[in-house]
């Protein structure tokens, strides 16, 4: 067995497998695919320290750090169900979708999230071309230039107001009725000069030249009638949806999902942590993904000294 299991490889577990083989933890990294959503991106320029980068290249170096250690890599797996030991100390079961059982006496859960997609088409196609789903990362690429937001919860209206600090004009297209954020982002959206809100719109197709995304359809829910609105860029915040489905019945998770962490990366559930952005942890961010991951583990250690077994 593992003193160390992470399930997952993105810059949270990747961060985790380092900190816990430094450690001369005997460590296991399920590693489905190295990088995790970072593949998903092109431009990277708030990775403290490295100003500029992109994703494939942080992805491999993700992996060359981590094959620097000492850690057993179990590529191309998936987790599909956790086990939890019986008694603390205990070790827990990790069951992979091959059907192959894994044993761990901690495990650390890092995997991750994907933002839920408008699911229409050009969506794919000018995904980091326009398309974009986090307004940290990529507001600063639409400097001057008018931008959709599609969503009015929380946020897709905190994305607006973030928004329009940065670019030219910001109209946010909400599906239903009323905007659903609170009541106090509500009143700073609509104080603001240059967002407009949409409500009753449905967005119904990206288009572009072939290059880059260089407007949308949207339609009224209520009168059927199309529309088409230019804008250079579209932030899709519809929801977010952590990987966590294979945990069901052990750890705590929010309404959404996520493993309710607390300021240890501990579960509710001993022996088992969590990082990154499958956890309750505000702001899901690389450099904070990292440090998650990193406090995670030596949280992991702490634990392994705690419940040692002779
Ligand atoms: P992830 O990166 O999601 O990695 C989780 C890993 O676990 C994945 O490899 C996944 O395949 C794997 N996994 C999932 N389920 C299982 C399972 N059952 N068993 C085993 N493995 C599993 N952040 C920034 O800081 N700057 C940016 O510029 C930036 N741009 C972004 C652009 C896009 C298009 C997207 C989608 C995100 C961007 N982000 C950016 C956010 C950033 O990528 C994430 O916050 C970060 O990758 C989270 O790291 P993580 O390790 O928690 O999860």
């Amino acid at each position: 067995p593992f003193d160390t299991l992470v399930i997952g490889s993105g810059p949270a577990g990747c961060a985790a497998a380092i900190y816990t083989a430094r450690k001369g933890v005997r460590t296991g990294l399920l590693a489905e695919r190295f990088g995790g959503q970072v593949n998903d991106t092109s431009g990277i320029e708030n990775f403290i320290s490295i100003p500029e980068t992109d994703g494939p290249t942080l992805a491999r170096n993700l992996e060359q750090h981590v094959r620097s250690y000492d850690v057993r890599i179990i590529a191309g797996q998936l987790a599909a169900k956790l086990i939890p030991a019986e008694k603390e100390g205990g070790l827990h079961e990790v069951v992979l979708a091959s059907g192959a059982h894994l044993k761990a006496r901690t495990i650390i859960v890092a995997t991750g999230a994907r933002w839920r997609q408008l699911g229409v088409p050009g969506e794919e196609e000018y995904r980091s071309r326009g398309v974009a789903y986090c307004p940290h990362c990529d507001g600063p690429f639409f400097k001057g230039r008018p931008v959709a937001v599609a969503g009015g919860g929380n946020s897709g209206v905190e994305a607006a107001i973030d928004l329009a600090g940065v670019v030219s004009h910001v109209t946010v297209l909400q599906y239903d009725p009323q905007l659903t954020a609170d009541e106090v982002l509500q009143e700073k959206l609509h104080s603001l000069p240059n967002v407009d809100v949409v409500l009753n719109a449905r967005t119904t197709e990206i288009q572009g030249d072939g290059k880059k995304m260089t407007g949308l359809s949207w339609q009224g829910v209520k009168d059927g009638e199309n529309h088409e609105l230019k804008v250079d860029g579209i932030f899709v915040q519809i929801g977010l949806l952590p990987n966590t489905d294979w945990l069901k019945g052990t750890v705590e998770t929010s309404r959404i999902g996520e493993v309710v962490i607390d300021e240890r990366c501990r579960s509710t559930v001993p022996g088992i942590f969590g990082a990154g952005d499958a956890t309750t942890v505000p702001y899901k961010q690389i450099v904070i993904a990292e440090g998650e991951g990193a406090k995670a583990a030596l949280s992991a250690f702490d634990y392994l000294i705690r419940n040692s077994v002779a």
